[in-house]
């Protein structure tokens, strides 16, 4: 208990100041990060050294499970100046069209993918047929149908595949849906997410449906989708939805600005969630439930996440999302860790397929059940 008290203490300053509340077991913190390491490290070659590949690449300097050892970009400087900041060879370098030859490397174990969310599901059937485990960013692909093509050929490949959802090691995120399985909100009723922010260049690939393949549903309403269903802890039967554009000459055909919609479960739960391109300050979840609440603002940004229950502030540490991450992933990848929320590809393909239903209720105003 000393070192988990003495790794806490170390990781987060306001931490100090606070009533030191366990972080979740679910991520065996203080073993990786309050003693040396010595075991299996996942080896790891980034496609996509854009924003986030770049955000990526630097908390997993801090990981102990993973490493960066190569990298795959369409950039000839991008691979250069990486090579030299990140000590990687140029046998580890490779670009769109001769990356298949990955198969041969030893020294490569997995590929995560971060490139604009059209081009996932071709990238990701390639690094599985070279033999590779796979992460890939949110949105797994497109639609359900691509997700599933993807889940299949990494299963024929025999490799696993991960989204890259950094929430669901979030230790105040975890602590959340730790309270709901303990029962201390008692039967949930409501979930509110609310997802957004004001894009800006109209010229980038998140406004291009072929690349994008939505809006902001796509991007950032993902995660009030996603966290409907890990905070409610239940798979949506029903699903409404609708949208509004203020600005059709920006956000074009296919590329939706602001989407409401609402989810039934099982329980007869519901959730009501906004996501948008056109709104700031937009990144909050409430819970609630028959004995109390969690509410989160911000709820899904890189953090520190904050929030409260019932029950007061939560005051898990804040931890880089990505390091830890990457940690966790290291970990499912290597020795079969299940955590506590699912990241592998079926994951991301349950995300798919109620956003297809979500683009479907707002082409028809219909009510669409879910399977
Ligand atoms: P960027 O535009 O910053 O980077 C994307 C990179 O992909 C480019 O820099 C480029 O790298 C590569 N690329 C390959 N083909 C193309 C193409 N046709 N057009 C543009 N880029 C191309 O995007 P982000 O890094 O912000 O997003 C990438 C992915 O990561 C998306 O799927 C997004 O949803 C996800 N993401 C996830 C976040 C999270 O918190 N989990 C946060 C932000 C993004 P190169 O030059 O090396 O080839």
């Amino acid at each position: 208990m000393s070192s988990r008290r003495d790794f806490l203490q170390k990781i987060s300053l306001s931490a100090m100041a606070l009533p030191l509340l366990p972080v979740s077991d679910a991520l065996n913190l203080e073993d990786i990060y309050d003693k040396p390491y010595d075991g299996p490290v996942l080896r790891v070659a980034i496609m996509g050294l854009g924003s986030y590949g770049t955000r990526v690449a630097e908390a997993m300097q801090s990981s102990k499970k993973a490493k960066l050892v190569g990298v795959i970009s369409g950039t000839p400087s991008k691979v250069k100046e990486w090579q030299t900041k990140y000590n990687i060879p140029a046998k580890n370098s490779y670009n769109y069209d001769n990356f298949d030859r990955i198969k041969s490397n030893k020294d490569i174990d997995a590929v995560y993918v971060i490139t604009p969310n059209a081009l996932h599901h071709d990238q990701v059937i390639r690094v599985a047929k070279a033999g590779k485990h796979v992460i890939c960013e949110k949105p797994l692909a497109l639609n359900a149908k691509e997700g599933q093509e993807m889940v299949d050929a990494c299963k024929q490949a025999n490799v696993k595949l991960l989204v890259g959802y950094r929430m669901h090691f979030e230790p105040k995120t975890l602590e959340v849906i730790r309270m709901r399985n303990a029962g201390e909100f008692g039967k949930i009723s409501f979930f509110q997410g609310l997802c957004g922010f004001r894009i800006g260049d109209p010229t980038q690939w998140r406004l291009n449906k072929e690349l994008a393949g939505g809006g902001s549903l796509m991007d950032i309403g993902i995660y009030a989708l996603n966290g409907s269903r890990y905070m409610v802890g239940e798979e949506p039967v029903w699903v409404t939805a609708q949208e509004t554009k203020t600005d059709p000459q920006k956000f074009k055909e296919g590329v939706d600005e602001t989407i409401m919609f609402q989810l039934g479960f099982p329980s007869g739960a519901v959730a009501s969630c906004l996501s948008t391109y056109n709104m700031n300050n937009l990144d909050r979840f409430f819970l609630n439930g028959e004995k109390g609440y969690a509410e989160m603002q911000p709820s899904t940004g890189y953090g520190p996440i904050k929030g409260r229950t019932h029950k007061g502030e939560l005051t898990q540490p804040h931890m880089t999302h990505q390091t830890v991450q990457m940690d966790e992933m290291a970990d499912i990848i290597l020795n079969g860790k299940k955590p506590v929320v699912p990241v592998d590809g079926e994951e991301g393909v349950r995300d798919l397929k109620v956003m297809d239903a979500i683009y479907e209720a707002v082409k028809t105003g219909n009510k669409v059940a879910l399977k």
